[in-house]
């Protein structure tokens, strides 16, 4: 048997961030990349001794083509609206920036610019299961309602989209309105070509897919459950190193290391499969697995954005009591990198604290950098992260976990 020693855990988390940030194939629900990185981590788990259960659902895959706008001042390219239908149209440009502009249209079968306020922040997805924007809601019907033959929104920055500049309006396989998206500097332009007649090509598949929940468990020896859980799926189109490669890559070093510790607690460590997905089925898909609830969880540890050189990494609390506070600060005590830091409302570990069960989130002291200039994109790869930090959360969490176990 390989020696698991918490001297080689830096490099041994390094390979395994390497490992889930390698290949042309990011790791969004359902993709290649995706699938390959729940089976390697179901591997590690069963390796390290874990009870592994992996749990199949149904989700979309998304093959998108080319896809342009054609106007009397030439063709630009747009940029496919993930999960997006396809489109080919020859119609009048029409152009709305609120939804009672919209609503005021006869916007049926044209191609409809939006831009403005309606576009100014992502839809969040309908019928996502943990919570609703009314006005998103109200936008998306709007949409629907004016039947056009697709949108092309114009659009800047948003946050809740991660650092990609511009943001697809629409992330969402439950809308049917063929969508894309384009630069605010370049979408100003097309709006000169309002009123007339453009032509609209978007070539696009939605084909039916599966993916996995894994779920990996170490029986405790007493009562009582610790989760630890980080996203294993990544938005489209980035290495997702930060976000989260390296939450990832700390779940495996930690099944690793807790092959050889008897706990009290029994250990689900969680690698959650739709935290950037439109329906975050993996979520769901554990929910369902706990139909008693969570009463004898002591705490739920999320990992995400962490480990991003030159900076700390923050702990933040979610409702926890205070043996578990005190339990955190002790286990942090001997660490110079992790620290107590400012509450995160986003993540999964908002899935748990939404429900009253006691959570705690783990991330960088710099996530508005993360969230700002690095999450989502081409440029989240593994030479941002620094092992240490990575190493000293692994040691973290099995501090947190000695130190609950060690309560009455
Ligand atoms: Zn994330």
């Amino acid at each position: 048997m390989v020696s698991i020693h918490r001297d080689n855990r830096p490099q041994r988390l390094r390979a395994h961030l390497e490992r889930l940030c390698a290949g042309l194939a990011d790791r969004h629900t359902g993709g290649t990349g995706n699938i390959a990185s729940n089976a390697h981590f179901a591997e590690v788990a069963s390796r390290a001794g874990l009870h592994v259960e992996r749990i199949g659902f149904d989700c979309f895959e998304w093959e998108p083509g080319p896809a342009y706008l054609e106007t009397d001042s030439g063709t630009l390219t747009v940029k496919r609206g993930p999960y997006s239908l396809p489109c080919k149209a020859e119609a009048t440009l029409f152009a709305a920036t609120t939804v009672e502009e919209l609503e005021s249209l006869h916007a049926e079968g044209c191609v409809l610019l939006l831009h403005g306020p309606i576009a100014s922040a992502q839809l969040t997805p309908r019928g996502y299961p943990f919570y609703a924007v009314d006005e998103h809601t109200q936008i998306l019907s709007a949409i629907e309602a004016a039947g056009p033959a697709a949108i092309i929104a114009i659009t800047g920055r948003d946050e809740m989209a991660g650092a990609i500049y511009p943001f697809p309006l629409i992330n969402d396989a439950t809308v049917d309105v063929p969508s894309a998206y384009v630069k605010d500097i370049e979408g100003t332009a097309l709006l000169a070509h309002v009123g007339e007649t453009v032509r609209f090509t978007m070539d696009a598949k939605r084909i039916p897919a599966r993916a996995e929940q894994v779920i990996a468990r170490k029986p405790g020896t007493g009562a009582g459950r610790i989760l630890v859980s980080a996203h294993i799926d990544t938005a489209r189109e980035t290495p997702g190193a930060l976000d989260n490669g390296t939450g990832v890559a700390c779940l495996l070093g930690l099944m690793e290391e807790l092959a050889s510790r008897p706990t009290r607690h029994t250990i689900e460590v969680l690698p959650f499969n739709g935290e950037d997905n439109y329906a975050a089925k993996g979520e769901l898909v554990y929910l369902a697995e706990n139909p008693d609830g969570f009463s004898n969880v002591a705490v739920v540890v999320n990992i995400d954005a962490a480990g991003l050189a030159g900076a700390a990494t923050d702990v933040s609390f979610y409702g926890c009591p205070d043996a578990v506070n005190e339990a955190a600060e002790a286990a942090m005590a001997t660490l110079a990198s992790v620290q107590v830091g400012p509450a995160w409302p986003a993540s999964d570990h908002m899935v748990f604290a939404m429900q009253g069960v006691p959570a705690m989130a783990i991330a960088s002291a710099e996530l508005t950098r993360i969230v700002g200039e690095i999450a989502h994109t081409e440029f989240d790869t593994p030479d941002l992260a620094d092992s240490a930090l990575m190493s000293d959360i692994v040691e973290f969490i099995l501090g947190l976990i000695e130190e609950l176990d060690a309560c009455a």
